[in-house]
This record gives structure tokens, sequence and C-alpha cells, in this order.
């Protein structure tokens, strides 16, 4: 498998998985598998009454996908990697009405540490440290798959982490974009998938959490009931994630579609189980229905062909 293949299946992966999880964002579990009869959302479907996104059609990604096309954008150009640069390009690209990928973000339901952060570096705040230190979601995560994409590792830690601090301040969150970043980056690279935190991830919080989400996990196994409802902290997102990921380990469609009926905030869990299995295994294992009649393909092709061409040069990031 080649690098363009991982790449690429990391962004449909994440994409995929957003617009499958779209459907039920904030419905419980048990409602989920009551509705489906299975616990699982193979097929894109109208977002559920009840749902954050009804009325909505299916397969349209939200602004998980928006802010990571943003993301892949800026990896791919060629500009040293700074937190001005990621500020400069959300603002541009989100910017209401206007932007690339404004209707996708500003119609996907997208977080309030977000938003207020963008309210704030459109006042002049420095994106060095725009996020403020309580605001701990999963909103920088969600987002900073592409880094992965940058060929030096330490480069891909330092970057995840300063995009992070541009709208999310909590030691923890940033640490947990440092831990999806990292994983697609291993993923790419063919290191062997583990049930630990990924070396170089230093953050006690996240730490605790990844040793609670991963215990009683059977590879191959039922999804244990405490990956269901996963709370929306950037650290429980992640660890949750990747234990959803872990527990399907060899079957990528499947374990997207388990995370995306998983409960609550289910796209952006969803989203980020499928930019790891996508990284982890490529776009040809992802499933071809869900690729073929996604919203935005142009977009995330277009984000592929510049990560692909502006990346596979050696870019040091910082
Ligand atoms: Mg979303």
């Amino acid at each position: 498998m080649t690098r363009a293949d991982r790449i690429a299946g990391s962004m449909y992966g994440a994409a995929i998985g957003d617009a499958l999880g779209s459907a039920f964002e904030f419905i419980d579990a048990a409602t989920i598998h009551r509705t489906l009869r299975e616990p699982f959302v193979w097929d894109y479907r109208p977002a559920e009454h009840g749902s954050l996104l009804h009325p909505r059609e299916p397969g349209r990604p939200t602004d998980d996908t928006a802010m990571a096309l943003s993301v892949a954008a800026t990896v791919a150009c060629d500009e040293p990697l700074t937190a001005e640069l990621f500020a400069r390009r959300f603002l541009t690209d989100l910017e209401r009405d206007k932007g690339r990928f404004s209707e996708m973000f500003w119609r996907g339901g997208p977080g309030g540490a977000t938003t207020r952060a963008l309210s704030r570096l459109r006042a002049g705040a420095d994106p060095v440290s725009c996020g403020h230190r309580e605001d701990g979601g999963n909103g920088a995560a969600m987002r900073v798959h592409p880094v992965g994409f940058l060929s030096d590792r330490d480069s891909v830690l330092k970057v995840a982490a300063l995009q992070a601090r541009v709208t999310h301040g909590h030691p923890a969150a940033v640490a947990a974009a440092q831990t999806v970043a990292v994983l697609v980056h291993d993923a790419i690279s063919g290191r062997e998938p583990s049930l630990e935190l990924p070396i170089g991830i230093d953050d006690a919080t996240l730490a605790a959490t990844w040793r609670a989400m991963h215990r009683d996990v059977i590879i191959g196994g039922p999804l244990p009931p405490h990956l269901r409802n996963i709370a929306m902290s950037g650290w429980a997102t992640v660890a949750g994630a990747h234990a959803i990921a872990s527990t399907f380990a060899g079957e990528p469609e499947r374990a997207i579609a388990a995370a995306a009926a998983s409960g609550g905030d289910t796209d952006t869990v969803a989203s980020i189980v499928g930019a790891i299995v996508g990284a982890r295994y490529g776009l040809a294992a992802l499933p071809l229905r869900g690729v073929d009649t996604l919203h935005g393909r142009d977009l995330i092709d277009s984000a592929i062909s510049a990560c692909c061409s502006g990346l596979c040069a050696e870019k040091q990031g910082v």
C-alpha cells in the first residue's frame, strides 16, 4: 500500500464517519440501537428527529470535515506551519457565506469553544494562545489527522499542539489532538497498532482516561458498554475512539459503523475512528458506496491531491 492510499484512506475515512454519525448526533446509544435494530450505522441516513442536525439530508459531512479540510490545506501549503497560519486559514476558509468550507461548517453544528475562538481571532487575539485553558472539548482532535501526513514525527507532535491551542487551551485536549495526529502518522509509517498510548504523548489526565477506555477491550469481541455515549472532552473522545478502532481491528468498515452508532457525539467519534483506520488500512478498505455517495467529494479529492503533492517532499513544519 502506498503512502497516498493511506492519506486518501484517512481523509475519506474521517469524512465518511462524520457523515454516518451526523444522522444521530447527541442521540443516546440505546435509542440508536432500537431504531436500527443493531449497533451499527452502515449507510447514510437523514438526520433523525432529536439529533442536533435534524433536518439534514444523508451523506453530508459536518464541521469536523470542514475544519479537517482547512487543516489539510494549511499543512499542504508551502509556508512554515505556525499558529498564525492555521488561524488565518480558519478565518478565511470558514468565514460565513464566503469561505470555501463555510456551509459545511456553520450548518454542521460547530462547537462553542471553536466558534468563540474564531470570534476572538477576528477581534485580534494572539493565535498562539487563543484557546482558553478551560476549553477541553474534542474540536481540536476531530480536525487534526492531516497533520499526521507530515513526514517527521516530532513535527507532527509540535504542529498538532500548536494548531490545537488556536481554539482549545486545556492541556489534555491538546495532548488528545497530538494523539490522533501521531496515530495517523504511525499508521501511515506502517508501525504496528497497539493498545498503549502512543510514544511521545505525556499527559496524566489523558493517560488515565486511555487506560479506563481500553479496559475490557477484546479484539474481535463485542463493544464494551463503557464505549457507548462517550463524554465530549477531547481526551475521552480520542481514548474512546481508539478503543473502538482496536475492538474492530482488521475490520475498518465495522469500526466506523460501530462508532457512528455509539451514542453522543457520534459524528466526531466516528470521524476520528475513520481517520485512524483509514490511514491504517487505506482507501480500498473503506466501503465503496460510502465514498461514491459522499457529499463534497471534490473538496476531499482536492485536499488529498494537495497533501500528496505537497507533503511527499520532506517538510519539517516548524
Ligand atoms: Mg460535527
